[in-house]
């Protein structure tokens, strides 16, 4: 039996209202931008402005995992690393999924006409190879409707034990899956960490992104400019990945 099969949740998950359509699977690009009203309410990640929320005491350090995730992100044995990566992307799309349709209804076309990470960072969606701006809860769909498709496919996401994984083309699109996941995960910190503060989620989500990092980390399914942002347009929650690299949560990756 396929390891990943025996997680594989039988329906999909709920996923926001948002309609959506031919979009492509690549990464989007990213540009600089004016602040956006929302993030500039929030103060900025970098620069002059107020420190924000997720870096603040004691919310950056809240969690429900203490210590830090290196045994738990380890390959178990027997388990195929391709298996091991898809069961675990599963799992941070499902659970990034869940919470986000918790914040389906901060996360408006009028609250978030573009998909913030920075005060100056706005990404933008690949689409026909043109990079578009979407407002973030468009943005945010067509990255869940892309994965679910993804995970649907046999021919990527095997679960048949007569198919396998494909070496060749596995990797780059995990990486590209992993990646549209932390941008998701880099909106939500920038435009909606109050709302998570406000459900007192802060613990639950910092441990789930602290757990998605040291596992992106441990199988290389980033560069540290994606995490970090260009100079003049910074991911704001590269300053929380600096932070937990220097207290220890993700010591040892
Ligand atoms: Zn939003």
């Amino acid at each position: 039996m396929s390891f990943f099969n025996r997680n594989r949740a039988p329906s999909r998950p709920k996923r926001s209202p948002t309609p959506t359509g031919g979009h492509r699977k690549d990464s989007g690009g990213s540009e600089p931008s004016s602040p956006s009203p929302a993030s500039a309410n929030l103060g900025g990640a970098a620069g002059g402005g107020p420190k924000p929320l997720y870096l603040s005491r004691p919310f950056a350090d809240a969690a429900l995992v203490k210590g830090n995730f290196k045994t738990i992100v380890m390959q178990p044995k027997y388990v195929d690393v391709n298996e091991w990566v898809a069961v675990n992307i599963y799992d941070f799309y499902t659970n990034l999924n869940e919470f986000y349709g918790v914040l389906t209804e901060t996360c408006t076309q009028q609250t978030c006409p573009t998909m913030s990470a920075g005060p100056t960072l706005n990404y933008l969606w690949i689409q026909d190879r043109k990079k578009v701006p979407l407002s973030a809860p468009t943005y945010i769909d067509s990255v869940m409707s892309t994965i679910q498709n993804l995970l649907d496919d046999e021919n990527v996401f095997p679960t048949k034990t007569s198919l396998s994984f494909d070496k060749d083309t596995f990797p780059a699109t995990i990486k590209q899956v992993y990646i549209q996941l932390l941008r998701v995960f880099a909106h939500l910190y920038h435009a909606h960490y109050p709302q998570i503060l406000h459900l007192r989620a802060e613990p639950h989500f910092n441990s789930m992104f602290a757990h998605f990092l040291s596992f992106g980390t441990q199988y290389h399914l980033f560069e540290e400019r994606e995490i970090r942002g260009e100079p003049n347009a910074p991911v704001g929650v590269g300053l929380l990945w600096e932070r937990w690299k220097s207290t220890g949560i993700l010591e040892g990756l």
